[in-house]
């Protein structure tokens, strides 16, 4: 770490502005859960005003969703989530990393060991899951009492065939237009139908693909959870991998991988490691999109769907994820693309942009806390009155179909690249 990172939030003045839009201090009620709190946290630990207890290095600064919304609000534009993800190192370094994180960043380091790890899944996945169908978007549970999930917690299915497995790395060979695509862990093994559908539309645009074999993962979650060293290797890997490829644009559709490439690659190489990468990472950010960003602005994707109907008529609403609108900007684009579909009703639905409580680990360390956010999200998609939403974030999907389960909703959950593949197809959501 230098010493430039700690400009990035000492610029806050202790306002309190934060307090009235973080979704955690809402349900907390109390300083050490809110930005302010957090910035003066880790201020007095870095003067040494106080020590790295279990209750300061645990819940005070692990209980942040990363959301950003604080960094979106603050008049002084201070980073919290940098000041966050820093005590997190310091925390990692002095009480050592929990088990469970260490086995998922060993896991998620090494893309064999991830595949065999998915395989086994697959194998004893009736010894060890539930699928649970009859829910707003088809997920597992886990059989067994853990330490880590709750049985009745609603997660990500696993598919037989990987998206990595399935696709040849070049498609659609020699055409005007090339992207190359990153698929993101949660679509590449848990969600495919989703990398299908983003398959099937560049096909239907004639876009040249290529999908580079070995991609690792973009190592957002290690990031996150304060393991830099881990994830700085995972961005090497990536870095060398993309800066090789010709492309007009890298396509991500998990706005939570494209954040990490994007946004958090140079970071990592400006504050908290040896800079020769940082050129290399800044390029390779330059190049990283949306689909729905790409789709929107760089073709004639609206034009297409203007002639294109879903099988049945459809209202649906949609939910902004955290990285896909306030870390990456998009937020107009996915919209503007489902209004385009002739018979879908978009109706806005109330604090579209406020956070689901997802969070990446921090549902699975501050359950209840993520639960009642959720709750807050699926009372508002639920007085949206529409059948479906529509998000571009795997993470979201998640959360949000467990919030809505919990409620007792049938509205499904869809992702926005779903829902336009479906449309160019006339088939139903
Ligand atoms: S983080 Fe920003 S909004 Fe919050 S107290 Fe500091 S200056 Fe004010
Ligand atoms: S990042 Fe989100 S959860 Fe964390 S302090 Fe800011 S608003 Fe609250």
């Amino acid at each position: 770490m230098n010493d430039k990172i700690s400009e990035s939030w000492d610029s806050c003045v202790k306002c309190g502005i934060c307090r009235s839009v973080c979704p955690v201090f809402k349900e907390e009620k109390s300083e050490p859960f809110v930005a302010r709190g957090h910035i003066t946290l880790i201020q007095e630990l870095i003067k040494g005003n106080l020590n790295f207890s279990d209750k300061l290095s645990k819940e005070y600064l692990g209980k942040c969703l990363l959301c950003t919304t604080c960094v979106e609000s603050c008049p002084n534009n201070a980073h919290t989530d940098l000041a966050v993800i820093t005590a997190r190192t310091f925390v990692n370094k002095i009480h050592g990393v929990p088990l469970y994180k260490k086995i998922m960043a060993q896991v998620m380091s090494q893309r064999k060991v991830l595949d065999l790890s998915v395989r086994m899944g697959n194998m004893f996945s009736s010894f060890m899951f539930k699928t649970v169908e009859n829910v707003p978007r088809k997920g597992v549970n886990v059989r067994m009492k853990n330490p880590i999930v709750e049985k009745d917690r609603l997660l990500l299915p696993i598919s037989k065939r990987t998206f990595l497995n399935k696709y040849p790395e070049s498609i659609n060979g020699k055409n005007s237009k090339k992207v190359a695509v990153f698929i993101g862990c949660a679509v590449n093994y848990s969600y495919t139908e989703v990398g299908d559908a983003l398959i099937n539309i560049l096909k239907t645009l004639n876009i040249e693909v290529i999908i580079p074999k070995n991609q690792v993962c973009c190592g957002g979650p290690i990031y996150y959870a304060g393991m830099i060293d881990k994830a700085e290797k995972l961005a090497k890997k990536n870095i060398e991998l993309f800066e090789k490829i010709e492309a007009d644009a890298i396509l991500i559709p998990e706005p939570t991988c494209a954040t990490a490439i994007k946004v958090e690659y140079p970071r990592i190489f400006e504050y908290f490691s040896n800079n020769k990468y940082l050129e290399k990472a800044k390029k390779l950010s330059e190049r990283v999109r949306d689909p729905s960003d790409y789709f929107y602005n760089d073709t004639d994707l609206i034009n297409i769907l203007k002639n294109k109907k879903l099988k049945k008529e459809h209202s649906v609403t949609y939910h902004d994820s955290c990285h896909l609108n306030r870390s990456l900007g998009i937020k107009q684009e996915p919209r503007e693309l489902l209004k385009a579909i002739e018979n879908l009703n978009f109706i806005e639905m109330k604090d579209a942009d406020r956070c689901c409580g997802n969070g990446g680990t921090f549902s699975v360390d501050f359950r209840e806390t993520s639960l009642k956010i959720g709750k807050r999200k699926a009372q508002n998609i639920i007085n949206s009155t529409a059948d479906t939403v529509v998000t571009g974030c795997s993470g979201c999907m998640m959360q949000i179909a467990e919030a809505l389960n919990i409620e007792n909703s049938k509205i499904s959950v869809k992702h926005t690249i779903e829902v336009i593949d479906k449309a160019l197809r006339g088939e139903d959501l």
